[in-house]
């Protein structure tokens, strides 16, 4: 349950101060990863929330901690997975999305094949801060036709407002903690 998924996620994380920058605590889940026993339950405890819900086609991931995340959560669902790109890491032609930071702009991309009008699609990362990136993560897909039905997160950082983000996108969120 929703608890248990709490609790082992909250005891596999790496918290590293001023990382990478002055003021942004880094939250690194690495230690969930490394962790072959946790790593699994918590895969199979999120893959049990999204089958209760009705299931998905598609399993998207934001590069990169996103990946391990989708792939995981993917094979277990029996749905296929999307990696969602940084700019520049994919040949043309590709669907582009751009969004901004603090002080500068960020680009996610994925090729026009990947996604079919009408798939039902999970998104998943490791964190949600702003929002942002799940946000142009979201309006990818939806350019290309398909439903965003639900998105998970290890950690959501509520001070960054990414709740808000996500609810004027219309996007529904879960998160293992806060
Ligand atoms: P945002 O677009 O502001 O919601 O930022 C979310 C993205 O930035 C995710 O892909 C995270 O991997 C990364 N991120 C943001 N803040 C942190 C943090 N404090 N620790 C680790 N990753 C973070």
């Amino acid at each position: 349950d929703q608890n248990e998924i709490t609790s082992v996620v909250s005891t596999h994380v790496l918290e590293t101060p001023d990382f990478p920058s002055e003021g942004v605590l880094f939250r690194d889940f690495t230690p969930l990863f490394c962790d072959g026993s946790a790593f699994a339950r918590v895969v199979d405890l999120i893959a049990e929330q999204v089958t209760a819900k009705g299931g998905v086609d598609l399993v998207a991931g934001i590069e990169a901690r996103g990946f391990l995340l989708c792939a995981a959560i993917g094979y277990k669902l029996g749905a296929g997975v999307v990696p969602i790109r940084k700019a520049g890491k994919l040949p043309a032609p590709t669907v582009t999305e751009s969004y901004a930071l603090e002080y500068a702009e960020a680009t996610i991309e994925i090729g026009p094949h990947a996604v079919n009008k009408g798939d039902r699609v999970l998104l998943v990362d490791d964190v949600l801060a702003t929002g942002g990136t799940m946000v142009a993560a979201a309006t990818l897909m939806r350019k290309l036709g398909a439903e965003v039905v639900d998105s998970w997160v290890l950690l959501e950082i509520e001070a960054l407002g990414g709740a808000k983000a996500m609810q004027a996108a219309d996007l529904t969120f879960n998160t293992a903690m806060t």
